[in-house]
């Protein structure tokens, strides 16, 4: 049996490599982690957590005006700043990422501040130079990073990366995309000051959720003043006068922003790691093939979180670093079920969603009952807002199993983490109504929708 320096070793200090190596250690096993940026990963340093900061200070634009509907007053209007707000957000995320860390030496696990890189399947070296070690297992945590589309001009735009840390909040922000950073940055940026225009090459918003979700964001967006730029793109960007950009849409109009933002999805971080020369197998985009139990094309080899790029979600990649570290060192191997992965969009209104949408359920021409309710919030019928909230639940006509709940509006998020508990449990509609409603709340709706939609297409029903 070859003698190796570890057990394990982790290349990628972000979520799923951070939890992986932790439990790794807590089971005994001899580990260590490299990390060539902060430690916490895209989560906690440039993601989620600053992300959920800066919606949240955004939505104190609304607090203030809905204030107003509930007898306040204010004697001037208030000021936001967003200096205070990044060096606010940059405090919190330093103490996290010391969590992080000390959570990590903690368990024993030694961390190495460079990037590594195979030289072997077995021998990870330093890319400071200072060292190579050999481990018996190596895990590949290390994400993702934003991509955008190679057009003229486009190293003037920035991604997420760079949206945290700009130095004031720019007047006229153009977004391009219309996913989930689009949707969050879009609409905090635009409710801290800014003019926002979302460029999409679709006609809607967040495709593959229900179409039911994307229209009432379509109709959310445009109700808050967001400029929507729908079946379009950009052509080119060109820099002008003050530092200006001159954006030319492939539609053939041309318009200054002071900032473009891509937001065009996320590419695996597998670039001159030694992968494929160590054996790995990747996909067409670069990501690490993996099995269910994020193996690897090579036995000792693991890859978990986005780089596998199965779904790029924090909690999941979570997960899947605990469920490898179990495996390998716990004597208690099991697997992450993808299935039924509940996700929220922190936009203003929040979506929240789990589980089939209502085209996914019929695909396959299964009989699919539909619920559907869209309210004005008790809250809002004494603001000036026209949001409404929607809830969906998409119902198996043939079980009466629930096989997905799809929510726009506030807390959209909290109420769609506690809906998936009932769906991984395999509710039906039946168990659904048996909870009886706490009232008056905006969930109380998913236990007492009782009349079914009629199908848009019979035929379809
Ligand atoms: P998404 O995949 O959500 O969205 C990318 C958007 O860019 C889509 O609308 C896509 O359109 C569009 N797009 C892709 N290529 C081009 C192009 N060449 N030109 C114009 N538009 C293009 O990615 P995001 O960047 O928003 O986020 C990355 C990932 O990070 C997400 O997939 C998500 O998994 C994760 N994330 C999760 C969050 C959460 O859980 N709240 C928050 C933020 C990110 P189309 O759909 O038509 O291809």
């Amino acid at each position: 049996m070859p003698q190796y320096d570890l057990d394990l070793f982790v290349i990628g200090a972000g979520s799923g490599g951070v939890r992986a190596a932790r439990i790794a250690a807590q089971h005994g096993a001899r580990v260590a982690v490299a990390e060539d940026y902060r430690i916490g990963g895209t989560c906690v340093v440039r993601g989620c957590i600053p992300k959920k900061i800066m919606v949240l200070s955004s939505r104190f634009h609304d607090a203030w005006d809905d204030a107003r509907g509930f007898g306040w007053s204010f004697p001037a209007a208030p000021e936001f700043s967003w200096p205070a707000l990044r060096d606010a957000k940059d405090r919190e995320i330093a103490r996290l990422s010391k969590v992080y860390e000390d959570n990590l030496l903690g368990s024993g696990v030694a961390i190495h501040r460079t990037r590594a890189v195979l030289d072997d399947p077995h021998t990870v070296r330093f890319a400071d130079g200072s060292r190579s070690v050999t481990a018996a297992h190596i895990l590949v945590a290390t994400g993702s990073h934003p991509v955008h589309p190679d057009i003229p001009g486009c190293e003037l735009g920035i991604s997420s990366n760079e949206a945290f840390d700009l130095p004031e909040l720019p007047k006229r922000i153009l977004i391009v995309g219309g996913g989930y950073i689009a949707l969050e940055f879009g609409c905090l940026f635009q409710r801290l000051g800014a003019a926002v225009t979302i460029c999409y090459h679709g006609s809607k918003v967040l495709r593959g959720f229900d179409e039911d979700v994307r229209d009432e964001m379509m109709l959310a967006l445009a109700t808050e003043g967001t400029t929507l730029k729908m079946d379009d793109e950009i052509a080119t960007i060109s820099e002008g006068e003050g530092g200006v950009r001159n954006v030319a849409f492939t539609s053939g109009q041309t318009e200054p922003f002071d900032l473009v933002f891509f937001a065009t999805g996320r590419r695996a971080s597998t670039a001159g790691m030694g992968l494929a020369e160590a054996g790995v197998d990747l996909a067409a985009d670069g990501s690490v093939k993996v099995d269910a139990t994020s193996k690897s094309s090579v036995d000792h080899i693991y890859a978990v979180g986005d780089v596998t790029n199965r779904l790029q979600l924090t909690p999941v990649a979570i997960r899947e670093g605990h469920a490898v570290a179990d495996s390998l060192f716990g004597k208690k191997p099991w697997q992450v079920d993808h299935s039924l992965v509940a996700t929220a969009v922190f936009s203003t209104p929040e979506v929240g969603t789990v589980g089939l949408s209502e085209a996914a359920a019929r695909a396959g021409g299964r009989g699919v009952d539909i619920y559907r309710a869209r309210f004005r919030s008790l809250k809002h019928t004494l603001t000036r807002r026209q949001e409404r909230t929607l809830m969906k639940i998409v119902v198996e006509q043939k079980t009466d199993k629930v096989l997905g709940v799809h929510i726009v509006g506030e807390d959209a998020g909290e109420m769609i983490q506690l809906a998936a508990i009932p769906l991984v449990m395999g509710a039906t509609k039946a168990d659904f109504d048996r909870a009886i409603a706490v009232h008056p709340t905006a969930a109380e709706e998913l236990v007492t929708l009782r009349t079914k939609v009629p199908a848009a297409d019979p035929g379809a029903a």
